[in-house]
């Protein structure tokens, strides 16, 4: 047992190593990413359940590796963040959304919310809210226009801080969504002093429904948790009839999955007319 006990840590030691190789590998690669046009945006649309309007797109990064094609950020997200590189990458992202926002608009195109996931290590640099009108002034955009979605683990390091970014942010006139919303910990106390317009039901509760009548249950109490505080509810991950049906019956606002469309390069949108 000791022989095996030895010959397990070697492995898991090895492993290690690569792992970190791997890592830094990927870490040199993102570095250069950022500097030859290797981060692009993908928009997957958000729909009114009951009169199934475009109300919102989400801005969703994509790496496009010229050797391994494109990469998820799932993959690369969690590394950005060990190495800080999030922030200069968060800012490429949102300056890719408000110039291809600035751009529909001037093409003639009805252009709704868009919706930009920061991360809470960019949403906390204390110049955060003064870089980001000075960008969005920067395309001619109106801040509504502009949806940044955040996650409860925004609260974790200093709570205090975060709050006061979140009720700036809201005060210069940007929407704010909580993501992935179920899944963190965040008591109820503290959700009912974030500065929200919208709660996303992660998606999986969304992929349950119809399976377990507790889990039923949840999003029940989600919706009615929203609207109790005011907030719109929107449901992600919604792939199924039964799922559309199953939200629109109980009361929640939008959704956003793949019934109704993946993220793509170039959603579809209408002209304005008149
Ligand atoms: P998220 O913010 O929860 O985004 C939703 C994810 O669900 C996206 O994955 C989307 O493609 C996927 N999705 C949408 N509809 C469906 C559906 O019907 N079924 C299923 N199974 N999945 C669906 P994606 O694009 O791979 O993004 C993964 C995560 O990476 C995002 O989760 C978000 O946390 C993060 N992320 C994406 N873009 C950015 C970004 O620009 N900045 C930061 N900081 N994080 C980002
Ligand atoms: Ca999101
Ligand atoms: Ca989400
Ligand atoms: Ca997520």
């Amino acid at each position: 047992a000791k022989r095996l006990g030895k010959n397990t840590y070697q492995i898991y030691q090895q492993a290690q190593t690569e792992q970190m190789l791997r890592d830094f590998e990927l870490e040199q690669e993102l570095r250069l990413a950022l500097n030859t046009q290797q981060i692009q945006l993908h928009y997957q649309p958000q729909y009114h359940l009951t009169t199934r309007e475009l109300c919102g797109l989400e801005a969703l990064v994509r790496w496009q590796h010229p050797v391994r094609g494109m990469i998820r950020p799932d993959h690369f997200i969690p590394l950005a963040e060990e190495t800080q590189m999030i922030i200069p990458l968060g800012w490429q992202v949102l300056d890719q959304a408000c110039r291809q926002t600035a751009q529909w608009l001037e093409e003639g195109y009805q252009v709704p919310c868009v919706a930009v996931n920061i991360s809470p290590l960019q949403l906390l640099q204390a110049d955060f809210i003064e870089q980001l009108n000075l960008l969005v002034d920067s395309y001619g955009l109106h801040r509504q226009r502009l949806e940044l979605e955040i996650t409860e683990n925004l609260l974790q390091q200093n709570p205090d801080f975060a709050f006061q970014q979140l009720k700036s942010l809201r005060l210069a006139g940007y929407r704010l969504a909580l993501d992935d919303f179920g899944t963190g910990y965040s008591s109820l106390n503290r959700l009912k002093l974030m500065p929200l317009d919208r709660i996303k039901i992660d998606k999986s509760f969304i992929r349950d429904i119809g399976k377990n009548t507790k889990d039923d249950a949840i999003i029940l109490s989600i919706i009615n948790l929203g609207h109790s505080l005011g907030v719109e509810v929107l449901a992600e991950g919604v792939e199924t009839a039964q799922q559309d049906r199953f939200l629109r019956h109980h009361g929640c606002d939008t959704m956003q999955g793949y019934l109704l469309g993946r993220p793509v390069a170039q959603p579809e949108l209408q002209r304005r007319t008149g």
